[in-house]
């Protein structure tokens, strides 16, 4: 085992990492802990743009943003973050055009902006160019711009380190973080780093469907490994579905592509969002469009041999626009599906892209360890972290935006509170609950394998948690989920060697996703009400009098029971369900349309 100690430590080196680290590493000794190398990180994969109301296209100003994203939302946005995002989101682009960022510019040599789904010009009168973009590789040039920029200010990175545990440390208060325990990929050694204050930023968990645009690496871990610690996750049934993943595969074509006047069609080549957003049509928000297009499919409107797609139609835009402004996806549906969308319009369909919820936090990036009260010490930012600025849906483009604002007021937050802050002592023997569970997998002789358990927990998500959701098919999830839990105290690996042992993280990763995948179906059967993503045909009604609130999901630990030890293990505890209030400001709840 090796030990280290740091003012800050941070986790992950995403968008959220990297900006955290780029605050905290110029005033504390900072450390980034990575299980991907840096310029890996899914934010890499970010296409169609960041928002700010720059209004450099047209007339625009950060309180229609702040509107948008509210309504967006469906209202279980808190107003407060919302806001500060909104305002700030001006400074986060120029800070990263100064840092180097090379953004599509107008003929004036201004940042150029382009319309996206669910942003609007004066409360919903027309869509309006808001997202700044870099062609259709906007999260790569962010991503590369930030690690740069980091290493420009002698961040310490430590790259295919596997955060497997945090520490707390109990005092008469209650916890406090003092570090984090890693797995280095490499030689499999045991690292303990001691730090005064811990970042999470370890993004999303969409590998809990099987159609999804996330890349395979995105197991929720920050989330789950704060949950087993009996820290709650606030929000978690609320996920999004893209609407325009590539039919079949779920790689995702921007949204971008109907920003820049892209159109759906179904299989007589109507333009049906017309029907169901009249005023902004392809430009409504995620959550309609996903629904509109799984409804034309259900009502034997799709397209192709099972009519199980509808059409992205781009021919209009011509080659010189798509080579300008799509060229990345232009090349993913002629590599992958075989259609050159200058000549056809391209088969999609919904695709599961983003977690609106997960390790609730304060504006300040401070992890709250209920309604109320803080863990001092531990902050989050990014996809694993809800604000909550997303609500019930997240915006296009919302995102990029979000790792940067709070990945910065995280990094910020962090880096003083070391600096007020003397080191607490860990607590005693901290590399043991990792040490347990990895003795535990490799001295496994059960039957049951990783790939099996995973691909039938993809399965039972996308079939019975996905776009539209009843009570019968979530109990049937949650059923499956559970059954598969306890198959998975039973999982062998084929790998014991030190050095590289994915086997080994796979299964981990795989405990993360079983964890997440029953809070979030367990949050979904207790919603019972349609807002945003959470479509729920037996309440297809939005319910503001019962759920107008968060949902705090706790994962149950007895005193007595030797997981809380551990940490690990006794994936079947129960989860008890809480709530806490939304943060309304401005705007109170109206009916939602476009
Ligand atoms: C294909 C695609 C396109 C998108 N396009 C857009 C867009 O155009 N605009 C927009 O606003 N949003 C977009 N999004 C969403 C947005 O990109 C993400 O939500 C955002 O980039 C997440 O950033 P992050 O820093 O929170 O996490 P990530 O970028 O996912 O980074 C997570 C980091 O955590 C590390 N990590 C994870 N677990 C561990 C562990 N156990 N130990 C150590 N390290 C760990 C990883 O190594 C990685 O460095 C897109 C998403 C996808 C999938």
């Amino acid at each position: 085992m090796q030990f280290h100690k740091y003012d800050v430590v941070i986790v992950g080196a995403g968008g959220a990492g990297m900006r955290a680290a780029i605050e905290s590493g110029q005033q504390a000794r900072t450390a980034v802990l990575t299980k991907l190398y840096p310029t890996r990180s899914h934010t890499g994969a970010a296409q169609g743009g960041m928002c700010a109301a720059l209004a450099n296209v047209e007339e625009d100003n950060w309180e229609w943003h702040t509107f948008d994203t509210v309504k967006g939302g469906d209202y279980l946005v808190d107003q407060d973050a919302a806001e500060i995002m909104a305002k700030e989101a001006i400074d986060a682009v120029l800070d990263l055009e100064k840092m180097g960022l090379p953004f599509n510019r107008t003929p004036e040599g201004k940042i150029d902006q382009r319309r996206f789904g669910g942003h609007t010009r004066n409360h919903g009168e027309a869509a309006v160019r808001r997202a700044c973009y870099a062609a259709d590789r906007t999260g790569h040039m962010i991503l590369q711009t930030l690690y740069q920029n980091c290493i420009k200010h002698e961040v310490e990175f430590f790259n295919e380190f596997y955060v497997l545990d945090i520490c707390l440390t109990e005092t008469a208060d209650g916890p406090v973080c003092t570090g984090a325990v890693a797995l280095e990929l490499a030689t499999g050694e045991i690292h303990v780093f001691q730090a005064k204050a811990v970042v999470f930023a370890t993004g999303g968990f969409g590998k809990v469907f099987k159609t999804t645009s996330n890349a395979h690496t995105l197991t929720g871990d920050g989330m789950a490994i704060v949950f087993r610690k009996g820290l709650p996750l606030e929000d978690m049934e609320f996920y999004q579905f893209h609407p325009t993943g590539l039919a079949g595969l779920g790689i995702l074509l921007t949204e971008g592509a109907r920003g820049e006047g892209g159109i759906l069609r179904n299989d007589s080549g109507e333009r049906f969002m017309e029907r169901y957003a009249p005023t902004i049509k392809d430009l409504a928000p995620r959550d309609m469009v996903a629904r509109a297009m799984a409804t034309e499919v259900r009502e034997g409107r799709g397209c192709g041999p099972h009519k199980d797609y509808v059409l992205l139609d781009l021919t209009h835009l011509g080659a010189e626009v798509l080579d300008a402004k799509l060229p990345d996806i232009t090349e993913f549906s002629r590599t992958y599906l075989g259609i050159d969308p200058v000549e056809e319009p391209v088969p999609v369909y919904p695709t599961a892209h983003y977690a609106m919820g997960g390790i609730p936090t304060n504006i300040k990036g401070e992890v709250l360890r209920d309604a109320e009260n803080v863990v001092p010490g531990l902050y989050a930012a990014g996809e694993c972290a809800c604000v909550s600025v997303h609500g019930a849906n997240r915006l296009g483009t919302n995102s990029l935006l979000d790792i940067n604002v709070f990945g910065r007021r995280a990094g910020i937050a962090a880096a003083e509170y070391a600096k007020a802050h003397d080191f607490v002592d860990l607590p005693e023997a901290p590399e043991v609950p990792v040490v347990a569970m990895v003795d535990k997998l490799n001295a496994s002789t059960g039957g049951e394998r990783v790939a099996n358990i995973r691909t039938e927990l993809q399965q039972t998500m996308d079939a019975n948690a996905s776009v539209y959701r009843t009570e019968d098919t979530l109990k049937q999830a949650l059923h499956d989920v559970q059954a598969l839990k306890e198959r998975f105290d039973r999982v062998a690996i084929q790998d014991h060697g030190k050095r590289y042992n994915t086997d080994l993280l796979e299964a981990v990763e795989l405990g993360f996703l079983l964890e997440l995948a029953e809070v979030l179906v367990l949050g979904a059967i207790n919603r019972k009400e349609s807002r945003g993503g959470h479509a729920r045909e037996d309440y297809t009604t939005r319910d503001d009098v019962n759920f107008l609130r968060h949902t705090m999901a706790y994962k149950q630990i007895s005193d007595d029971d030797t997981t809380k030890k551990t940490g690990f293990g006794g994936l079947t505890a129960d989860i008890r369900l809480d709530y806490k209030p939304v943060v309304i400001t401005r705007y109170q709840p109206m009916e939602r349309k476009y």
